[in-house]
């Protein structure tokens, strides 16, 4: 097998002795998964720092499945950090409700003004005005224009010899006179923070008094991001997180920093480029997204489930007692392996790209591979198992018929043992778990 995929499961086996250095390790698979994803580091130190606590705090060390205590604390801590469960809008204002959206040029303000547009009408039944305060790019006021009405609602005139400020009064009117329940607001774009332009937004918050400020930012920023939502929040009294292009390959740690940094709540995640590319942001579910292992805190559940802590005691301690390892013990090994589920089922829940590495692998093979083993030991008498050195030329041909394969395959399998067990006689009580790993190559 790949590199990759034995160093996975090792990093699986590592969680069937649980040491106080095995949650410092996980932890640190958590650490570089939340960096790999792009979250700010010092919010990474916190959250790190807070899981350990936590982590402590619940006796996770000593108990009987700290890795699972510990998964649920890592999953739990960081759908909290991104916020508890599903933030709606807050509509609760005089109408028309005002909405201002903020945030670097590029982000996607103008897109979700639309797709918010749409998702008022739709979701809420609101009768919704949109209005560009973008007056240094003309296109930008058509761009608005021209989703709007894809969005079905209705679009308020501006032109780039305005004024911002006095745009939003005259829309602001408008709405009040045709009563609107909702007046959109985009905003300019900024490339970077800029002085100007942040007055300007601040201007614009104090004429319209809206009643949610949302901070829209690209899950794609990175690392960046920490600095653009404090620039936003610096400025502004946020109420809300427009998380984009969730659609894109980011792991959309930046959720994690923007949310620690503003405190204002994730409430909308895009997920395209089209209008109804939006969805209530769902921080449990993000959680195992910026986590970016694919499922592996439920696999390392899994796995820590599936493993036989008593069989590898027994296992440990006869080594440890220097008794030969038999076939009894190797078959042992290889129904630990399928008690985790089987290989295939181990790469179902790799990250992606790691999947891709191993997928050269031919899992199909692999798995028959290791049936074949399980087929071909039970073949054997008991005797035969614990005397493996009694298995020669005839044995080996009724062992063979028996499981249905060739004599090689059972010469390769005896083969295995010899090396697996020439390894137990070296290893110390610990090691039995890299044996698993030897396993599948
Ligand atoms: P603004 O400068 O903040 O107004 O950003 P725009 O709304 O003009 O969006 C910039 C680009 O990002 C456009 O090409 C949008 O189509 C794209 N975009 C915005 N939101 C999303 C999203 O959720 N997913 C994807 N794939 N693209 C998005
Ligand atoms: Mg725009």
């Amino acid at each position: 097998l790949t590199d990759k995929l034995s160093r996975l499961v090792k990093h699986i086996s590592g969680q069937a002795r649980i040491t106080e250095s095995n949650v410092a390790d996980m932890l640190r698979e958590v650490r570089m998964a939340l960096l790999e994803a792009d979250v700010a580091l010092p919010v990474v130190r916190d959250f790190i720092a807070r899981v350990k606590e936590k982590a402590l705090g619940q006796e996770v060390i000593g108990s009987l499945q700290p890795g699972q205590a510990l998964v649920a604390i890592v999953n739990q801590e960081l759908a909290a950090t991104m916020g508890e469960g599903v933030s709606d809008l807050n509509l609760a204002a005089q109408p028309p409700a005002v909405i201002l959206m903020a945030g670097l040029q590029g982000a996607g303000k103008t897109t979700t003004t639309a797709k918010l547009a749409r998702w008022l009408i739709n979701q809420r039944k609101k009768k919704v005005l949109t209005v560009s305060g973008d007056v240094y790019r003309p296109a930008a006021i058509e761009q608005l224009k021209t989703v709007t009405a894809q969005a079905g609602a209705e679009w308020f005139p501006s032109t780039p010899d305005q004024k911002p400020a006095d745009i939003a009064r005259a829309a602001l009117d408008y709405a009040r006179k045709h009563y609107f329940d909702v007046l959109l607001v985009d905003t300019a774009g900024r490339l970077a923070i800029d002085e100007a332009l942040m007055a300007e937004i601040k201007d614009l918050h104090s004429v319209l008094n809206p009643v949610e400020t949302l901070f829209v930012v690209d899950a794609m920023q990175g690392q960046d991001a920490i600095n653009t939502a404090k620039a936003f929040s610096d400025a502004l009294p946020l109420t809300g997180i427009v998380l984009t292009k969730l659609d894109g390959d980011s792991r959309g740690g930046a959720a994690l920093s923007v949310r620690q940094i503003t405190g204002a709540p994730i409430k909308f995640a895009g997920t395209s480029e089209k209008l109804d590319g939006l969805e209530l942001f769902d921080a449990n579910r993000h959680a195992g997204r910026v986590l970016g292992m694919g499922d592996i805190l439920a696999l390392v559940e899994q796995v820590t489930a599936g493993v036989d802590m008593a069989a590898a005691q027994k296992l440990a301690e006869k080594v440890k007692r220097g008794d030969a390892f038999d076939l009894n013990d190797f078959l042992a090994q290889i129904q630990q392996m399928r008690s985790m589920g089987g290989l295939s089922n181990i790469m179902d829940k790799l990250p992606s790209q790691m999947a891709a590495k191993a997928g050269q692998v031919d899992m199909d093979k692999a798995e028959k591979d290791i049936g074949r083993k399980q087929g071909i030991i039970h073949s054997m008498t008991p005797l035969e198992r614990r005397k493996p050195d009694l298995i020669k030329a005839t044995r080996k041909r009724r062992i063979a018929a028996g499981a249905g394969v060739q004599v090689q395959d059972v010469n390769r399998l005896l083969k295995e043992f010899e090396q697996m067990q020439t390894m137990m006689k070296k290893m110390s009580g610990g090691g039995m778990m890299k044996m698993m790993k030897k396993l599948g190559g």
